[in-house]
This record gives C-alpha cells, structure tokens and sequence, in this order.
C-alpha cells in the first residue's frame, strides 16, 4: 500500500490503472478506523482493482471545535488496518492541500441537509460533507464509492449532489457493523468513560422498541417514536431526536404504510454524541 499526500501525486498513481481499464473503488474516512470502516474497505477490495482509503478529518463539518481538537488521531495504526483490509491506496491530504488559500466554493444539497443531524449541527455541517465528498470524488474519480449505513442521512445527502451534479461514480452503501451488544461501532465510541458504556445501548434499545412496537402492529409515528424515548429513558438517555423520516428525503412520516421507513436517532451520552438508524420495511 502507497501513502500519497497530494492531488497531482493521486491522480498520478491512478491515471495508469483507469487507462489499463482497471475498476477504482474509494472509501473516504475520518481514520481512527475500526471494523466498519474495514469492513467497506473488503467490500471495495472484493469489487475493485485499485481501492483507495482515504483519511482526512474534515474540519469544515464539525460544528463543535472540541469535537474537532478530541477526534481521535493515529496514521500509523489506520495504515496498517487500511493495508492489512486490503487497501492499495491511502491518501492523507493536508488541510491545506484540500483547502488553498481563496477556496471559496461550497456543495450545499437543499431539503435532505436540514433536519436531523442538519438542525443539530448546523447548516455547515452537511455542505462540509457533500463539498469535501465532492472533492475526493473529483481527486481520485472512482467508478465506486462506499458509504456505510451508519450516517444514513449523510448517504442521502451524497446520493443527492451525485445525482444533482451529474458526477460519474456508483455509490454503494455498507451495513453498519455493531459491538456483539449492538453498539453501533463509531470513532468516538473510544471517548465513552466506562461508566457511560452501558448507557450508550440507549439508542439501540430505542431503536429495536420501535422496531418491536413496529411488528406487533402498530402504524402511527407518533406512537412509535414515543416508544422508542420510553425505551431509552430506562437507560436515562433522552435523545436529540428520534424521528421517522422517509429514507431519501428525510421529510417526516406520520403513518408507517408499505414503504419502507428510517427511524434515525441521535443523543449525547456523557461528552460523547452518538447517532444510529434502523430500516423499518413493512417485508421485515
Ligand atoms: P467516518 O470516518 O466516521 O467519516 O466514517 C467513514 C465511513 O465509514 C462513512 O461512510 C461511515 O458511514 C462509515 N461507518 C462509520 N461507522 C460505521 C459502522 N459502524 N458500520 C459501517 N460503516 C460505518
């Protein structure tokens, strides 16, 4: 596996692969990387010929400057889990390679980027991810790119600008890969204090109470999100939101009918703010 820093020194060590006609597949991280992350990078290495990872923490998408300063950093472990899932490409850019002085152009995607996690964070939240998505789809022009489920409305928000901006690539989406209690495995899971750690099944049990409440017959989204909150106030954790929403344009659902339904929850346990989602699929 190569390291690369730069643009001209990416599109350089891909440009022979794409003109021998070889497949690029690109997994965009934040590093720290943990099972999730590998697991889309083995789905990129089972699809692709080259697979790219890259590691860049975005500083445009997080609204919380702490958050930024606390994300967990280590190139060296994520090379070597990035190599060892079968990475043949990591590129690490630079703040300020993906940023010159004077960047001045923004991706916002409309509707989709304002509620939930887009009211949460902020409007700059979203627009940071589809501007810097935008960008590493431009650098290393994939044929694929993975998401994984976890961040559902953040695969929306892309799914959109891919469509929107006519850009060339097929995006695939992972499952999210969960701790054996299913806790949804994320960077900051590492930040939760011991005594927190069990608090943290909030937003599971939340999501399965929904999910439960779902089976035994009930419709009304109302209901359902009330029973989800009941679930995770057993576990003393009241959510930022839990909410249905339709899975492309995360408008609001009032009644679950055939078609299947996000419930999204979001919810701070200690410092740490934790996000995760469940498919309610009236098949399921
Ligand atoms: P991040 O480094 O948090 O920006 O995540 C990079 C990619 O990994 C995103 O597409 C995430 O949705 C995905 N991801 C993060 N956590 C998980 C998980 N538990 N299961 C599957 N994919 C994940």
């Amino acid at each position: 596996m190569k390291t690369i820093r730069t643009v001209p020194d990416l599109r350089a060590a891909l440009n022979g692969p794409r003109r021998a006609g070889r497949s690029i597949g690109l997994v965009p991280t934040m590093g720290a990387l943990h099972e999730g992350h590998l697991s889309l990078i083995r789905r990129a290495r089972a699809q692709c010929d080259q697979v790219v990872v890259t590691l860049f923490v975005n500083p445009t998408q997080f609204n919380d400057h702490q958050d930024l300063a606390a994300y967990p950093r280590d190139e060296a472990r994520d090379a070597a889990l990035a190599a060892e899932a079968g990475a043949d490409v990591l590129f690490v850019p630079s703040p300020a390679e993906v940023y010159p002085r004077g960047f001045a152009t923004t991706v916002t995607v409309d509707e989709i980027s304002a509620p939930l996690e887009g009211a949460q964070r902020g409007p700059a939240h979203f627009a940071g991810v589809a501007t810097v998505v935008t960008k590493l789809l431009n650098m290393a022009q994939p044929d694929v790119a993975f998401f994984g489920q976890k961040d559902a409305q953040q695969v929306a928000v892309i799914r959109r600008a891919v469509r929107d901006l006519d850009i060339p690539v097929r995006i695939e989406v992972g499952e999210t890969i969960r701790e054996p209690d299913g806790l949804a495995l994320s960077s900051r899971n590492v930040r939760l204090p011991a005594a927190d750690r069990h608090r943290a099944l909030a937003l599971r049990r939340g999501l399965d109470a929904v999910r439960a409440c779902h089976a035994a017959g009930e419709r009304d989204a109302t209901i359902l999100a009330a029973i989800g909150r009941a679930a995770m106030a057993e576990l003393a954790v009241e959510p930022e939101y839990l909410e249905l929403v339709d899975p492309d344009t995360f408008t609001e659902i009032h009644s679950v009918g055939d078609e299947p339904v996000l419930v999204a929850v979001a919810a701070r346990v200690g410092d740490v703010r934790l996000i995760d989602n469940d498919i309610l699929d009236a098949g399921r």
